[in-house]
């Protein structure tokens, strides 16, 4: 699934059977389905037919099929005169039904008919009802557990079979499934026509996809492969920046891959009401409409980023996921990690103003916050349930996933990487892998011990901390390194001594050598030696004054410097380290703050040299943290000396770049001032730029001077959170005129941005409304919890709300996203009333987010008393 939207992401109640997610018997599989679905919009159900051509393996009379919320009208098991009458039982909490019959099946090849009724449910899983426009659609989200609410079948990965889709519509409406159109014919009735779409090629049932309703495409090409972006009618037009991704996409792929795009069409289609933020149904992509569509005229970077970003994940996932499947749910990364690797590299080449290397180095950070904690997973953990299945899908399997194939990549070089890529898709095209199969095929094909490397980094939670100091022995530089755990908890980390070993990939940069040194760590501790070369631009010989150990910032470890060569390195970060390197040297010197190693101090000196950052993705990173600063560490006394020092440290550059965007500006240049007006404006309490942003946001809504739409989001946020009754009913009225879902959920979500406690609660009795969209009310709700103004009003609201926001909340990733903005609360009251509630109120999918977001907030509590009288000192020395 797209990963963004969901970066955070789900719980039952709702469709609720507990479940325990039996494994079925592997003595029947299927080979083939023959699938008809009539749809009946008006009644939101579908009546059913189906054939499953099967193997039976083992004489048995009874065979296991997944199934939840169908009931059976009529199964019968064999062909011709052999064809016998099943009887089914049902068993809602292992979600199967089992089809018995009176003779025993031989072994070969036999078939399962099935009739049935279904129901198009508003729960955003399995085959579901989504509505727009005054009208109503059908559309299917399978993944990861719910194609067993659409038909019977054998719903787990490694039962690969083909399907053949048939659906009966109503006249003037389409649809769209994994194959081409075949045929199209009047009837049955009157009223209803039929469609005939072409067999799929072998794959897992949760990538069947099936759309009905009055979908419109643009229509395009790549590599004579068609290509269309489909969406409902009003917004047809805003599919065409996503038509040229994906053609570009599609073709820097299939120059990639040695196995071309296998699937002969590809459609990507907008659905009103998605749960994620897209799904890689084969040949059939779906997507929540704001991560697909936009208008081509006033799009801003972050979104023309954000939906060629997504694209590219999907249709990464035709391979990774859809042409080799993971066996088994344990290696989720094998589909999301792959995808969100691969995902950089068409952007790259397509787009290189857009420095991809430096969001590859935010992903490495993301991955890193949370594998920091105790509550952090291995990348293969095991998992049973659709509960568990679907709290896989974080952080760890997406971005850790991806920074740990990054790593590798850097470590064998990028080509012989791509070759063994290409070994292991060939190997496993229309099957199932595991992680053994992976680096089996890189280790083969590099010769090097990928195979001893990745099982460190796969199978055990969290990641090395390397501890770097340097010494000068008879003119060459010695190197000490020494490895283990990082945790965010200090008393852990402490303690930490004895647990995890990595075999760790680094390379070393000094001012000695003209190229980085790359060495891989196998022990607790290890030894480099840098010859006494001439030091870079001095033209004498010596020892190294400082080393960098994460060149490139491929490594997926976190360094801690001695003290001395941090200050010999930290006039040099400008020059000598590239932006991801700076990112990484950057986030590792917060990360030892949090773990009690370094001072809130330390890591402000560090970030005093950052004022004049020349790339966005840093500096955002940096203003980021002053704002967690400002927003944790700071008290009424003090806060204002620190704002005075925010808007010293970035008053120059924002100087320089001016508010108002020019004609000639670069979208780099515009992404830097929409960080700086963001940074001023909150954490620096500036009130040149606070009266400024109003100013502009006035006039822009009053009809007047169109906003920087890369500008636009800081502009109106630093508005809301200073803003009045006025403002938010502007902001209101704005977000229902808007014409293109980003203008929409721009002015929407900054409903959340507002102080005023009038507002707040006014915004947070919004989201019962029918207006808000489930698909939107976990996002729409987490703003409020994650503004520390109305974080506690939010959280009385939610609780007291809660039964009647199950519907919404009780989404896929719902839960998650909700619990996740809770560790904004920092003091202990908070944390226990948290801990309290959702040990009362259990979320299936989000119970690891639960003790993730406890021990974010025990990390803050712990933070927060020692850091603050240090932030103090500081700032009273300044
Ligand atoms: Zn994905």
């Amino acid at each position: 699934m797209g990963a963004r939207a969901l970066a955070a992401l789900p719980l039952l109640v709702l469709l609720a059977v507990p479940s325990f997610a039996q494994r079925l018997p592997t003595t029947v599989r299927p080979d083939h389905y023959d699938l008809t679905f009539a749809v009946d919009l008006a009644r939101a159900r579908f009546e059913g037919t189906e054939t499953i051509h099967v193997q039976v393996d083992e004489p048995t009379t009874r065979v296991v099929l997944h199934a939840v919320e169908i009931e059976f009208h009529e199964a019968t098991i064999g062909t011709g005169a052999a064809r016998q009458k099943a009887r089914v039982s049902l068993d809602q909490a292992d979600q199967t039904a089992t089809l018995t019959v009176p003779r025993t099946l031989a072994r070969g090849p036999t078939e399962i008919r099935i009739t049935y009724t279904g129901i198009l449910n508003d729960a955003l899983r399995g085959f579901y009802l989504s509505r727009a426009g005054g009208r109503r659609y059908a559309v299917t989200q399978l993944e990861s557990t719910d194609a067993r609410r659409a038909f019977p079948c054998f719903d787990e990965p490694a039962f690969k079979a083909t399907f053949a889709v048939t659906l009966v519509v109503d006249r003037g409406d389409t649809a769209i499934s994994n194959g081409t159109l075949l045929s199209d014919t009047p009837g049955p009735g009157a009223a209803r026509h039929t469609l005939k779409f072409a067999t799929s090629p072998k794959m897992s049932s949760y990538l069947v996809a099936m759309a009905v309703g009055d979908f419109q495409c643009v229509e395009g090409a790549a590599d004579a492969v068609p290509i269309r972006v489909c969406a409902t009618p009003d917004k047809k037009d805003l599919g065409y920046i996503a038509l040229e991704a994906a053609q570009q996409i599609l073709k820097f792929y299939n120059g990639y891959y040695a196995v071309k795009y296998p699937f002969g069409k590809l459609d990507v289609v907008a659905v009103p009401d998605f749960a994620a933020g897209a799904m890689e149904n084969t040949a059939a992509i779906f997507f929540r409409e704001t991560d697909l569509l936009a208008d081509s005229k006033t799009a801003s970077l972050s979104t023309r980023k954000n939906i060629a970003s997504i694209l590219a994940h999907e249709i990464a996932h035709q391979w990774f996921g859809d042409l080799v499947t993971m066996k088994w749910w344990d290696d989720l990364w094998l589909n999301e990690g792959f995808a969100t690797w691969m995902a950089n590299r068409p952007l790259a080449a397509w787009k290189p103003e857009w420095n991809v290397a430096v969001d590859e180095g935010l992903e490495n950070q993301t991955a890193l916050n949370l594998d920091s904690m105790k509550s952090t997973r291995p990348i293969r953990s095991i998992v049973k349930t659709p509960a568990q299945i679907e709290e896989t899908f974080d952080a760890i399997a997406y971005e850790k996933g991806a920074a740990v194939l990054r790593m590798i990549e850097s470590y064998v070089g990028a080509e012989t990487f791509r070759k063994g890529v290409n070994v292991y898709l060939q190997k496993h095209a229309y099957g199932n892998a595991t992680s053994e199969d992976f680096w089996t095929a890189i280790a083969a094909t590099s010769g090097k011990p990928v195979d001893r490397i990745m099982p460190t980094f796969l199978n055990q939670p969290g990641f090395p901390l390397v501890e770097v100091s340097l010494a000068c022995t008879g003119g060459r530089t010695r190197i000490s390194l020494t490895q283990k755990r990082f945790f965010l908890d200090p008393a852990l980390m402490k303690g930490a001594g004895s647990g995890g070993r990595w075999q760790v990939p680094l390379c070393v940069k000094t001012p000695n050598q003209a190229m980085a040194t790359c060495h891989a760590m196998t022990d607790a501790t290890d030894t480099l030696w840098i010859d006494g070369a001439p030091l870079l631009g001095s033209g004498q010989a010596g020892c190294a004054p400082w080393a960098f150990i994460n060149a490139g910032a491929q490594g997926y470890f976190r360094t801690s410097y001695q003290p001395e060569l941090i200050r010999a390195l930290a006039p040099n970060v400008a020059s000598a380290l590239t932006a991801p390197e700076r990112l990484s040297l950057a986030g590792d010197a917060w990360a030892l703050v949090l773990a009690g190693r370094h001072t809130v101090a330390d890591y402000m000196i560090l970030a005093s040299g950052f004022g004049k950052e020349p790339t966005s993705g840093v500096l955002s990173q940096i203003t980021k943290r002053l704002g967690f600063i400002r927003d944790y560490l700071t008290t009424s006394a003090t806060r204002p000396r620190y704002e005075a020092f925010t808007r010293t440290l970035l008053g120059p550059l924002f100087d320089d770049l001016g508010l108002a965007a020019s004609i000639g500006d670069t979208d780099e240049r515009r992404a830097l001032r929409a960080s700086l007006i963001g940074a001023l404006g909150t954490t620096g309490n500036d009130p040149d730029v606070i009266a400024s942003a109003r100013a502009t946001l006035d006039r822009a809504l009053g009809g007047g001077e169109p906003l920087d739409p890369t500008a636009a989001r800081a502009i109106v946020r630093v508005a809301a959170e200073h803003g009045d009754t006025a403002l938010y009913e502007a902001l209101s009225a704005a977000a229902e005129r808007a014409t293109s879902p980003e203008e929409r959920y721009r002015y929407l979500y900054a409903l959340a941005d507002f102080k005023d406690p009038a507002l707040v609660q006014r915004g947070l009795e919004y989201s019962l409304s029918a207006d808000l969209r489930s698909q939107d009310a976990p996002k729409y709700l987490a703003g409020f919890l994650a503004n520390p103004a109305g974080t506690r009003r939010a959280w009385t609201f939610v609780k007291q709300h809660w039964t009647e926001l199950q519907p919404k909340i009780a989404i896929s990733f719902g839960g998650v996203r909700i619990v996740e903005a809770l560790g904004s609360f920092c003091d202990a009251r908070s944390r226990d009333d948290v801990k309290t509630f959702f040990a009362a109120n259990k979320l299936g999918s989000a119970s690891q987010k639960v003790d993730q977001t406890i021990e974010r907030i025990n990390n803050c509590i712990d933070l927060r008393e020692k850091q603050t009288p240090i932030l103090a000192r500081w700032l009273a020395g300044r």
